[in-house]
């Protein structure tokens, strides 16, 4: 994998618990510690980091650039995916440093399980047949959790 070529980018995923809301009593301070629970896909991530093996756990079956972590730098898209559930007046998502790397680029549903010999990550770019860009990767030390979103 080739170094740099950093970037932000969004991620959502589900949060089983409710970390990062405020809590009803004053000053309200946040709830900020991992709840610890293996079917947390959002504390498994902040706890231990993104994980290949662990992605699309949602069990969606649509993975268009196949088996990777998937992040976007248009946070509404990653907010379709950042589900609750539990009852919370809040919603979560993480802010990722991500390591492109050499990108390939794609405006079409590529229907790949890996980038193309010589990548390392795919950039789905909006136009064509995706609405939203997407930036792929394929490897758990391309990725690092930066920053837990907590908003409403
Ligand atoms: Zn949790």
């Amino acid at each position: 994998m080739r170094l740099g070529n950093e970037r932000r980018r969004w991620h959502g995923t589900t949060r089983a618990c409710n970390i990062g809301d405020a809590r009803r009593c004053y000053p309200r301070p946040r709830l900020l510690t991992c709840c610890g629970q293996s079917n947390c896909p959002l504390c498994c991530i902040l706890w231990s980091s993104f994980r290949v093996d662990k992605s699309n756990s949602s069990g969606r079956l649509f993975n268009r650039f196949g088996a990777g972590i998937y992040t976007s730098s248009t946070s509404s898209k990653a907010d379709d995916y950042a589900e609750s559930a539990v009852p919370s007046y809040y919603k979560a998502m993480l802010l990722a440093k991500v390591i492109v790397g050499r990108g390939y680029k794609s405006t079409q549903d590529a229907q790949m399980t890996s980038p193309p010999f010589g990548y390392d990550s795919v950039i789905g770019e909006a136009g064509g047949s995706l609405k939203y860009d997407e930036l792929v990767v394929y490897r758990d030390d391309a990725i690092r959790p930066s920053w837990l979103i907590v908003y409403q």
